[in-house]
């Protein structure tokens, strides 16, 4: 039934071989860095790279300040606890986001509170925000608490999904009225900009992932953004294990992280920031590839919003109900062409099912539709 689709792929990549999802592509000075790296034998926790690659995110996004980290997940982790996430705590996030998301908050001994995400964007509804904290939550000495637990909300974090950025403007608005910290979980959207302003710039601060399957790659890794001065020290040193400064004596002022990006994965971070334009319009162009396409085969291809610019990290197709969906993965997937369902929604996952939640039927309208299909740049 999807022979077209599935010849439509293999034709874009020109290649009748296995297609992955998504693969990372080394074209620039990745080799010459990390060599540089290994002749200086600065290939740990300290190194020029770090720095470099601390400013060339904060440049590109337009953050004041960058900390690089192990990885996403850590950078959220530290992001969440510089606002105030405890275990007395609750974060409001969307149930349609990859399990990083509420790892982090439950690293934090913190809950998640589950929202639910508009159709067009995927990402977090700023009207299902809204309703939830007029009716669920009471403001006390200027913070917000949810009714029924009686636990601080700190946060609110909602996520670009697939690069596609959310309503991050109206979220904003909404985390300043109810005094709740917003943290966006960017991990997905470097590259991707709402009303020209990139991604993650919109709150307090967010986090980055260079894992190997995002937009660029460190092999590992993650970036915290900030305009906070005191906040983006507070992240270097929670995830420098805490360590007051000192020549030669080992004195830590409370219990830090080991969250350090080594020098030689930021060695190829530079190297792919110096990609990354290229690496952009080289997915867009396929991205208009895939829309004029499935336009023609009546399946909706998901593109950006006039009010967004997306990555387009991975793309994304709307089957029209869940069976076609079954029919379509299996299909793509006996044919060597990778596609993939969007998560299980993570109110359903046995650590958040006794979570609070609102009316979640976009989420769950999504979950049954969504599909990925091979997004990696084409060299
Ligand atoms: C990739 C990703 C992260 C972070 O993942 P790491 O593998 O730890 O770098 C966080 N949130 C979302 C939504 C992601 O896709």
């Amino acid at each position: 039934m999807f022979e077209k689709t599935i010849r439509f792929i293999q034709e874009s990549y020109s290649t009748t071989k296995f297609l992955p999802l998504h693969e990372p592509v080394f074209f620039g000075n990745e080799k010459k860095y990390i060599n540089e790296c290994i002749d200086s034998t600065f290939v740990s926790s300290v190194g020029k790279f770090v720095d470099r690659f601390e400013q060339m995110v904060a440049e590109y996004t337009g953050a004041k300040y960058a900390v690089a980290t192990v990885n996403g997940t850590a950078a959220l982790h530290i992001a969440l606890k510089l606002v105030g996430t405890d275990e007395n705590a609750e974060v409001i996030t969307q149930p349609l986001t990859f399990i990083a998301t509420c790892n982090a908050i439950s690293y934090c001994n913190a809950k998640p509170v589950f929202v639910d995400v508009d159709k067009d964007t995927m990402g977090l509804s700023p009207k299902s925000l809204k309703a939830f904290l007029e009716t669920e939550t009471v403001q006390k000495n200027g913070l917000c608490y949810n009714k029924t637990t009686g636990k601080q909300i700190t946060a609110v974090v909602p996520m670009h999904t697939f690069g596609h950025p959310c309503r991050i403007d109206e979220i904003a608005a909404i985390c300043d009225a109810y005094n709740i910290a917003l943290v966006e979980d960017a991990a997905e959207s470097l590259g991707s900009y709402y009303k020209g302003r990139h991604t993650g710039t919109f709150g307090k601060i967010a986090a980055f992932s260079f894992n190997g399957n995002k937009t660029i790659t460190t092999g590992g890794g993650g970036m915290i953004i900030t305009d906070d001065e005191a906040l983006a020290k507070h992240a270097k040193h929670l995830t420098t294990t805490a360590k007051v400064p000192h020549s030669y004596e080992y004195i830590h002022d409370e219990v830090g992280y080991n969250y350090r990006l080594p020098n030689l994965n930021a060695a190829l971070g530079c190297a792919q920031m110096e990609t990354l334009d290229t690496i952009l319009q080289n997915k867009r162009e396929l991205a208009a590839q895939y829309s004029d396409f499935f336009a023609k085969q009546n399946i909706d291809f998901v593109t950006e919003s006039p009010d967004a610019t997306a990555n387009y990290w991975l793309n994304a197709i709307l089957l029209k109900d869940k069976s076609k969906r079954d029919l379509f993965l299996k299909e793509t997937n006996d044919n060597g062409v990778m596609t993939r369902p969007i998560w299980t929604l993570m109110n359903k996952l046995d650590m958040f099912k006794a979570c609070q939640s609102t009316d979640l039927s976009n989420a769950l309208w999504l979950e049954e539709r969504v599909v990925n299909i091979p997004s990696g740049v084409r060299l």
